[in-house]
């Protein structure tokens, strides 16, 4: 079912990624209607229509499903439950299985494996006497991360040779957790693709990913990796969305090893920092192709007119708004996000080059 321009977009979630994404909606004639528990999420400050609620609070729910003509989501720990109730009233794009499969690390794993895609070495643990032997089966260096809630590296421990195990799993501070083998990467990577239906596939070259404090950083495209790499990479991407049969845009995170071997890290099924650059690189951002595919849309092009480097503005790193104006060919995005909190993202910059 095609939602034409002057259709309104319900989007849950009120961050950055929800004002970029209504931004993008309003360019195609869309009115968008963000519901968040923050009365002045980044996303509010660009939209006429909000509603400040719990996302468990079915009456307001009921109401903002009555206001919309299908609804997303711009982060994925959106209670699975909110989306399943709003499912039954709108059509829910990417749909409530995917947003279920994605807040769980353990259920997104058992996925990917049970498509036949590699994803690191994995343990369930729900105690520091079931991590002990997630370890010995696994080794070390290892990474413990709770199952939900993560981002960011928040929930996440290191697990060296000389940690105690007991320490580890109160530091992790979760009640179930799963334990990854450490990867010793040569790249990170991520492959966004945009999915409106079977066959329907948008897919944007691999972007490689720097981290700081296990923050996102830098983003440079295209990847520097192999043709063979790039090519097996936005296959398996390609591979996620069909599987999931997801209606949306997913980011899949991916650690490249230096033997070129592909490891599925992570899925983010919705716009996501790694693809920013897609505003000021490619011909379809990443947020218009999102508002095509969940509106039933032709797909835009994912095409790249420049290569790009996309540096993120982190807490007071936002002071640097000046310099970047100053250079003609940086592209400044800021978030209108208040306090320059440490690790808050308050912007970026993105550095195209355009092909000649
Ligand atoms: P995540 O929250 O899973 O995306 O992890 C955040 C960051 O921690 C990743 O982008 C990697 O840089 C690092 N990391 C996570 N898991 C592993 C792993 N199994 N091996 C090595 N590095 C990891």
């Amino acid at each position: 079912m095609m939602i034409p321009p002057g259709s309104t977009i319900g989007i849950l979630g009120g961050g950055l990624l929800g004002r970029m994404t209504a931004l993008a909606a309003a360019a195609l004639g869309y009115k968008s209607h963000i519901y968040c528990p923050d009365s002045n999420g980044p996303a509010k400050q660009v939209t006429a229509l909000s509603t400040t609620a719990a996302y468990e609070d079915r009456g307001a729910l009921a109401r903002f499903a009555d206001a919309v003509d299908v609804v997303t989501f711009e982060f994925e720990n959106v209670p699975a439950e909110t989306a399943e109730f709003l499912a039954e009233r709108k059509p829910v794009r990417p749909s409530p299985t995917v947003l279920r499969i994605s807040q769980d690390r353990l259920r997104e794993k058992d996925f990917l494996r049970s498509v036949d895609v590699a994803t690191t070495e994995y343990r369930e643990v729900t105690g520091p006497a079931s991590l002990a032997r997630a370890v010995r089966d696994l080794g070390l260096p290892a990474v413990l991360k709770s199952v939900r809630y993560g981002y960011d590296g928040k929930g996440q421990v290191r697990i060296g040779g000389d940690r105690d195990i007991e320490a580890c799993w109160q530091e992790m501070d979760a009640p179930i957790g799963i334990l990854e083998g450490f990867v010793d990467f040569a790249y990170e990577i991520s492959v966004i693709v945009a999915r409106g239906g079977p066959g329907a596939l948008a897919t944007y070259a691999p972007a490689e990913n720097q981290h700081q404090n296990h923050i996102l950083d830098t983003t440079i495209v295209p990847a520097r990796v192999t043709p063979e790499v790039t090519m097996r990479a936005e296959a398996i991407a390609r591979h996620i969305a069909e599987r999931l049969d997801l209606i949306g845009l997913i980011a899949v995170e991916m650690f490249v090893k230096p033997d070129d071997h592909v490891l599925v890290n992570e899925l983010a099924p919705r716009p996501h920092n790694s693809g920013h650059w897609t505003l000021d690189g490619a011909i379809t951002s990443q947020f218009e192709q999102l508002v095509r595919a969940i509106c039933g849309l032709p797909l835009g092009s994912p095409e790249r007119h420049s290569d790009a480097v996309m540096k993120n503005l982190i807490g007071s790193d936002v002071e640097k708004w000046r310099e970047a104006l100053i250079e003609p060919n940086a592209k400044l995005h800021l978030y209108g996000k208040e306090k320059a909190l440490p690790g808050r993202k308050m912007g970026h910059v993105t550095r195209p080059t355009p092909h000649r």
